[in-house]
């Protein structure tokens, strides 16, 4: 499909002003820029039934949520992105601060994602949501030892814990949560209090840590529940070694619920198919669509009733934090400081 710049584009609307039904068939069809940071072969069936469903062609730019920030900016007015796809609040919000996202009205949207996975204004959406949480050793703790992010501060965890480091995002993210619920100052010390009780000096991402705990090096890791739920559907007898001996734990069910955070996307600022990026979040909230979405990466659906995988479905329901997820962006700044001050490396 040819591309139509925006002064043809509304060329075209006014000339057919007088015949609305072909109007509005010619606004349905055309094609739709999509900037995406994630990286699952199921996008690729996602993006196949959006062009079967409404006839509209998808172009993808992929590349790190950096790089296709940095690319908008350049590309400035004359930007072809229409949709802009990333992992994590965090991210999501600082793409909001570089400009690349303008406000959408959707009832559509506002009906099936929860107000707490908006952006308020609009300018992004979550489409499926990970849980920050325990993954444990089941020799060596019991379920009834452990309550709360907070308490893993506490002394009795002196060398059993393991985290990723501070540079990553979902524990920047985790923290922000904690500021926004706890405080600056009570976040701080609770910071230097996980520090304290950690196994080992920081390295690898989620799964090393999950790995770390099957090599008996601590007792409790903190990790996103995909990459968990990734571990345990491996076909390799070898890579699931040792996994029998681990466990999920839902932090802070007797208070606010566990830190989750999302999987989003949002209208590119100059999208030159504006009517098509909307079409395409849309879509992407649909019942079929939140299961491929969501299920490709062992994620959370956020539209009510969608299909969960057998693994992530077999730890049971949980309560989750319902705050705003803009929060974790706004205080993401403040959270890197604190992990800074805590020595969290
Ligand atoms: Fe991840």
């Amino acid at each position: 499909m040819r591309h139509l710049s925006r002064r043809s584009f509304s060329a075209l609307a006014l000339s057919t002003l007088a015949a609305p039904f072909v109007a509005r068939r010619a606004l349905a069809a055309g094609e739709v820029n999509i900037y995406s940071a994630r990286h699952y072969p199921a996008d690729e069936t996602l993006y196949g039934l959006f062009t079967k469903e409404t006839g509209i062609s998808i172009n993808v730019i992929q590349g790190t949520a950096e790089e296709l920030m940095e690319r908008v900016k350049l590309e400035g007015e004359s930007s072809p992105a229409d949709v802009f796809v990333t992992v994590d609040a965090g991210n999501l919000w600082r793409a909001q601060e570089a400009g690349v996202f303008q406000p959408t009205k959707s009832a559509l949207l506002d009906e099936k994602i929860p107000a707490h996975y908006h952006e308020p204004d609009g300018h992004w959406f979550g489409f499926s949501t990970r849980a920050r949480v325990f993954v444990y050793d089941k020799r060596k703790v019991k379920p009834e030892e452990m309550s709360t992010y907070e308490d893993l501060a506490d002394p009795k965890w002196k060398g059993r814990l393991l985290v990723r480091s501070s540079n990553n995002i979902y524990n920047q993210s985790l923290l922000a949560s904690i500021i926004e619920h706890d405080g600056a100052e009570k976040a701080e010390a609770w910071a230097k209090g996980l520090v304290a009780n950690f196994a080992r000096d920081p390295k690898g991402g989620d799964i090393d840590q999950i790995k770390a705990l099957v090599a008996g090096e601590g007792d409790v890791a903190i990790s996103n529940t995909y990459y968990f739920a990734r571990m345990l559907s491996s076909t390799k007898e070898e890579e699931k070694k040792g996994l029998e001996n681990l466990a999920v734990f839902f932090p802070n069910q007797g208070d606010r619920g566990t830190h989750v955070n999302i999987s989003g996307a949002g209208v590119a600022t100059y999208a030159p198919n504006k009517d098509n990026a909307i079409a395409y979040l849309e879509f992407m909230a649909g019942a079929q669509a939140q299961e491929i979405f969501s299920g490709a990466n062992f994620e959370y659906p956020v539209v009510a009733g969608s299909k969960v995988s057998d693994i992530v479905a077999s730890w049971g329901d949980f309560k989750r934090d319902e705050v705003n997820v803009s929060a974790l962006g706004r205080n993401n700044a403040e959270a890197v400081m604190i992990m800074d001050r805590a020595d969290w490396r």
